[in-house]
């Protein structure tokens, strides 16, 4: 078989791969955002609302099959669900940073992004007594400051982003932070989600099917050394259904052996040990990619003949 990865990290005790199974757990907090009239759609609440149920019954789950789990939640939610984040915190699973209410990274000033990691810092630490470690961007919107800005605040790592099939290393001028990366394909919202208030109209697919893809994901993860990392949301994969579905996987996975499941804390702490003792040479990304439009769109063509005027 040839080897896809050509520099996988050693895993601890030899495992073949890592496994972290990650929940965001948003309930309604981008809702409020998003919609002024929020408040008034019980429905809508309704159905984020599971996650009161959801996260309770993934903690079980989780303590059932002795492993730990990551809940990326929004300060808000912390603040507002606290009973249903103690459960998290109670059999010592790990809460790591998902924004404030939810807000899109992107639509904020370096200065307004710096004070919502804070508060959702400060959220986290008072509920839990700890201070997270990583983060996920609320919907994958990582900003051109987040990585300046997660080093400012000591994060060791992220996983919003999707560059590699393995850790790598983000350099900003402010300092590092190790890249967990996932993929689309590992997330639960394409494949069951269906909310006609987020204009989000998808047939849902029966779960069989769904695992099929993440199970894809695994297989290959296996086969070549991976990391593989879901991004579950406890009031989509949570529910009866589809949780049933996610039991039978983690038998599975656990009965083939050579699987590290381990919170996306315990891998970011491992990479960066592999990477001090010289076993892993992670591949390095200066970031961000990009700090304005690129100059090709506003100079450099004939008048007339630019391929696209900027937007805003
Ligand atoms: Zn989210």
């Amino acid at each position: 078989m040839l080897e896809l990865l050509d520099n996988p990290v050693p895993w601890p005790n030899g495992a073949r791969c890592a496994a972290s199974i990650t929940f965001d757990m948003d309930t309604d907090s981008a809702l409020h955002l998003s919609h002024a009239d929020a408040y008034k759609r019980v429905a809508a609440l309704s159905w984020l609302r599971y996650d009161e149920v959801a996260v309770p019954r993934i903690v079980k789950l989780f303590n059932h099959y002795n492993i730990k789990g990551t809940f990326f939640v929004p300060g808000w939610c912390v603040e507002r669900y606290p009973a249903t984040v103690e459960t998290i915190v109670a059999s010592d699973h790990e809460l790591a940073y998902h924004g404030y209410l939810h807000e899109n990274p992107m639509d904020q000033t370096r200065e307004g992004e710096r004070y919502w990691l804070e508060r959702s810092i400060e959220a986290i630490e008072r509920l839990s007594g700890k201070r997270p470690t990583g983060g996920r961007a609320p919907y994958y919107n990582y900003s051109p400051h987040s990585t300046g800005l997660l080093a400012q605040a000591g994060f060791v790592y992220d996983s919003s982003l999707m560059a590699d099939s393995q850790p790598y290393v983000m350099r900003a001028p402010e300092g590092e932070v190790i890249e967990l990366p996932t993929d689309w394909a590992m997330d639960d919202w394409p494949q069951y989600a269906h909310s006609p208030d987020f204009r989000y109209l998808m047939p849902t697919r029966a779960p069989d099917k769904a695992m099929e893809v993440f199970m894809a994901e695994f297989e290959a993860a296996y086969e070549c050394g991976g990391l593989w990392v879901t991004v579950w949301h406890p009031f989509v994969t949570g529910r009866l259904a589809r949780l049933a579905e996610v039991a039978k996987m983690i038998e599975a996975m656990q009965s083939r052996g050579g699987v590290w499941f381990a919170t996306m804390e315990e891998i970011a702490l491992h990479v960066r040990r592999c990477i001090a003792d010289g076993s892993y040479t992670p591949r390095v990304v200066s970031m961000p990619y990009y700090e304005e439009p690129i100059p090709e769109l506003t100079e450099g063509f004939p008048a007339g003949l630019e391929l696209r005027k900027p937007r805003g």
